[in-house]
């Protein structure tokens, strides 16, 4: 475990830390994470660590005034809070950390660009000086018939060398081109995978912040309706204790279509951590909402989960799900613990059901 927790803990920091952390002073960490966790009775899980070591070493006096604020209140810091911390102050370091080498051969890239650029500026004002200077000892020359036939063949000679000259240019400029371009799809291409889950290729929780908070900014401003819904796999851990990982894989994959494609649109769906989903439903109204909620339920067990290669089916796999409507003044998080506590109520009711105030 101690292990896990210090790889973690590179992970989130980066090199800097790598470089610093000795063993010691790794270990003296993790003895205080371990205090931090037991004290506030968080669930012992990578994301913790990584939030309580953040904490004990004061790395960011933000996510510390945070911490501080909620344990004033209350002598926990339940799981939705360790993540909403994680995501805010922590998931943001790995991604960038993530897409340091990438910045770094696109910097790269940039400085050949405009190296090429640079040359070829020097080059034009290097031609244009020659053309003065030749303008201005023209009408000197053409006193003697020699002198002008020599500056003739010389303007001549100029021309035919800055001929090649631009046509090389030019090429140069339209190997920049290109290179723009593919930097321009690289980029393109890495914005849309950090934004991305890797396994089930839906949109993750970053990117549900984000439209989440971009819905809620509209429903205000339209006063048109917005549901928000949270939904959780039902025993999933026993699927993954019984018939592997992999297993488990599948379904996730299998749940994240079938809610993206039923959900219709405007809507997002997300991975919004191990087996749950966020689905946004912007301009429907409660009742709308749980009806595809409903739906989504029904055909996700009679959904059959195939591992490849292997012949026989794996079970039937059912899920819970919480859905509220937005209501003006609610925060994105209060919104999100709403969806969260109706969610618990349907894994409490018996599970394979969707939960919503005043239905289900
Ligand atoms: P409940 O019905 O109460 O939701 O029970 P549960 O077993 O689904 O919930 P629990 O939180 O105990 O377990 C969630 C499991 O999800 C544990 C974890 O191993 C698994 N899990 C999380 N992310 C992944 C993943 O990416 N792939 C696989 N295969 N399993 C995952
Ligand atoms: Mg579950
Ligand atoms: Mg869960």
């Amino acid at each position: 475990m101690g292990a896990q927790l210090i790889d973690r803990t590179l992970l989130t920091h980066g090199s800097d830390a790598r470089a610093q952390l000795n063993f010691r002073e790794a270990c003296r960490a993790a003895v205080r994470v371990f205090q931090l966790s037991e004290k506030y009775k968080t669930a012992p899980y990578p994301n913790a660590y990584a939030v309580w070591f953040a904490y004990s070493t004061k790395s960011d006096p933000a996510l510390v005034a945070e911490i501080d604020e909620l344990l004033l209140g209350q002598d926990t810091i339940s799981p939705y809070d360790i993540d909403v911390l994680f995501q805010a102050y922590l998931a943001e370091d790995q991604s960038a950390f993530a897409a340091h080498d990438l910045s770094q051969a696109i910097g790269d890239e940039i400085g050949e660009v405009l190296s090429v650029i640079d040359a070829s500026l020097q080059q034009n004002s290097a031609f244009s000086e020659t053309l003065t200077t030749l303008e201005q000892d023209l009408p000197k020359a053409a006193t003697s018939p020699e002198q002008l036939n020599s500056l003739v063949s010389g303007l001549i000679e100029e021309n035919r060398r800055m001929s090649a000259m631009t046509m090389e240019l030019n090429q140069g400029l339209v190997r920049s081109q290109t290179l723009i371009a593919v930097l321009s799809d690289q980029l393109d291409e890495v914005r849309s995978q950090s934004l991305r889950d890797p396994l089930t290729s839906i949109p993750n929780r970053r990117a549900f912040d984000k439209t989440l908070e971009d819905a809620i900014k509209q429903a205000n401003r339209t006063r048109e309706p917005l549901c928000v819904a949270m939904a959780d796999l039902d025993h999933f851990k026993a699927l993954n204790d019984t018939y592997g990982h992999e297993a488990g894989d599948v379904v996730l994959q299998n749940f994240a279509r079938l809610i993206s494609s039923n959900a219709d649109e405007p809507r997002l769906v997300a991975r919004h951590g191990g087996e749950e989903f966020a689905i946004l439903f912007p301009g429907s109204q409660l009742m709308e909402a749980y009806n595809r909620l409903v739906n989504i339920k029904h055909l996700l067990s009679q959904t059959e989960h195939q591992l490849d290669g292997n012949p026989v089916a794996l079970p039937v796999v059912t899920a819970s799900f919480g859905v509220v409507q937005y209501k003006p003044e609610m925060t994105p998080r209060e919104l999100m613990q709403k969806a969260d506590k109706y969610l618990y109520e349907a894994k409490a009711k018996g599970r394979n059901r969707v939960c919503a105030p005043g239905l289900g």
